[in-house]
């Protein structure tokens, strides 16, 4: 456990924007993966980016309409946006689905001709180079214990041109390979990461007894080797997990470790009713609701103000816990 808090020192900073007129418009989505850009504005770095993009597009304070989940530099993690908001990153339909962040990109260069990075200094750049890819590793693996993600559920902009859901960038892939790295390589990276957090054995994953999943679109069998799913599973309702031990062990089928679909959820009013009662591998599972926080999540503070004035340290607390942040506190 201990060994586990020292390895991830990913600094988390919440700051929403919310002038930009992405947060005003309010539209939330159910996370179903996550979208790495980088930003093409060389030596401007996370923090920086408050100032730069929390304007309104509709007031005329600004000429462009973008907004990510969060900035990643190698100093830590600016979240702008909440998770499950949908966020203006990819220029398509991607922004319905996945989470955006941008990794910052270090001063120092020019960009030439298309996405030429002229004058970029490899050595110079690596040590910032494997900070940030630190923390973006840091940040995929909260967000996929968080959402029921995967490393498979990762890609970079230009992945996303390639599958149509995002217009024609070519972020992250003119930088990565500079640095002896792809996006393959940030996978597996993630993967290590995501295999050294898990949750201990008792505990099979992240998802739990009495949370809301959703059975994602892309699954084809329940488990390996396990009977297809059929169309109204993953469309017609959300599923409640009712079983995730037994015999005191994880539930594993075909290799992978499954939970039991013991109630259905109806997506709208939200009753229950008799289950498909199917035991089915926790990849193809996307939390909807939580029953409670994951016991990693501990893992990550986040300091949302800070005072020289103790009232308004209480107000501030006060409309944390009122807006849900139970666990806020004063330090
Ligand atoms: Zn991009």
């Amino acid at each position: 456990m201990e060994n586990r808090r020292e390895k991830m020192r990913m600094e988390l900073n919440v700051k929403y924007m919310t002038r930009n007129d992405c947060f005003t418009v309010g539209r939330k989505i159910t996370p179903k993966g996550i979208m790495v850009h980088s930003t093409a504005t060389p030596g401007v770095m996370a923090a920086d980016w408050f100032s730069r993009w929390n304007k309104s597009y509709k007031a005329g304070e600004t000429n462009r309409q973008v907004a990510v989940h969060a900035f990643v530099d190698d100093k830590g993690v600016w979240q702008y946006l909440p998770w499950n908001h949908r966020g203006w990153h990819a220029g398509g339909a991607a922004n319905n689905t996945h989470i955006g962040f941008e990794i910052c990109e270090p001063g120092g260069f020019s960009y030439g001709k298309g996405s030429a990075m002229v004058g970029y200094n490899i050595s110079k750049n690596e040590a910032y180079f494997r900070k940030a890819w630190q923390n973006a590793v840091e940040l995929c693996v909260m967000l996929c214990q968080k959402y029921g993600l995967t490393e498979k559920d990762i890609i970079c902009h230009s992945e996303g041109s390639k599958k149509g859901i995002a217009s024609n960038h070519a972020d992250v892939m003119h930088w990565f390979p500079k640095h002896g790295e792809s996006m393959s390589s940030f996978r597996a990276a993630v993967r290590a990461a995501l295999n050294k957090t898990s949750a201990p054995a008792d505990v099979p994953s992240a998802i739990q007894v009495g949370d809301v999943v959703e059975v994602k679109a892309s699954a084809n069998s329940y488990y390996p080797g396990g009977s297809t799913i059929p169309a109204w599973v993953k469309t017609g309702s959300y599923h409640k997990v009712t079983q995730v031990i037994s015999n005191g062990k994880p539930v594993v089928k075909g290799g992978k470790t499954c939970v039991l679909l013991g109630k259905k959820v109806d997506k709208k009013k939200g009753k229950e009713t008799a289950g498909i009662m199917s035991w089915i591998d926790v990849g193809s599972l996307v939390v909807v609701k939580s029953s409670k926080p994951p016991d990693n999540q501990k893992l990550y503070r986040v300091q949302v103000g800070a005072f020289s004035n103790k009232g308004n340290a209480e107000a501030l607390l006060k409309k944390l816990k009122s807006a849900g942040f139970t666990d806020a506190f004063i330090k």
